[in-house]
């Protein structure tokens, strides 16, 4: 049985849902040994993803952020992939994608020199009030070379694993 071991970034500004993403999906495994080391936590899924291959995934949370940071290479060292988070209801957290976008293509590179699979996430597409358009969305997430975006709700349960599915797909393309 094969095992690939995939260390994800989850990144965006603070009270977008990182962290409830992380939650919802890894149903509670935390390491929190490394937070005291790096000041970053991790968490871990295991993924049967064929019959003959598995998916261990490490997804790191930028916790703690409010705003966009130019973050430490050693977050981004090593990184395959990663989920940008903004929430739908908030225009700032939208504009600041292009910031966390810009960081993680000067800093995270895969091992040919191509920047890393990204899916860009509009999260709480449960509310009503709506900050930003899909036409703004999916032209920014063309025009930044994002895998694709998609809505998703963190509160009902929505495109979390097949975000996180479509995500590894492409990691696993590369
Ligand atoms: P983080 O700072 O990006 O890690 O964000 P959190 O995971 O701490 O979430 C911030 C707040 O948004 C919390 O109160 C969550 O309960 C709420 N939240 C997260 N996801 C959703 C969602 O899909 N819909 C709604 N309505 N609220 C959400």
């Amino acid at each position: 049985m094969a095992e690939h071991l995939l260390k994800i970034l989850i990144i965006g500004d603070g009270n977008v849902g990182k962290s409830s993403f992380v939650h919802r999906y890894v149903n509670g495994q935390f390491n929190k040994m490394y937070k005291m080391t790096v000041g970053v936590d991790f968490s871990v899924k295991l993924l049967q993803w064929t019959d003959k291959e598995k998916v261990r995934l490490q997804l790191w949370d930028v916790a703690g952020q409010e705003r966009f940071i130019s973050m430490t290479r050693i977050y981004y060292k090593g990184a395959l992939g990663c989920v940008m988070m903004f929430d739908v209801g908030s225009l700032s957290s939208f504009l600041s994608c292009r910031l966390w976008k810009q960081d993680l293509d000067n800093k995270a590179m895969l091992p040919n020199g191509a920047s890393i699979p990204c899916i860009l996430l509009a999260n709480k597409a449960d509310l009503a009030e709506r900050a930003v358009s899909s036409e703004n969305i999916d032209s920014f997430s063309r025009a930044n070379g994002f895998v694709t975006w998609m809505e998703t709700s963190v509160k009902e349960n929505r495109n979390v694993g097949e975000s996180m599915r479509r995500l590894v797909q492409e990691i696993l393309m590369v």
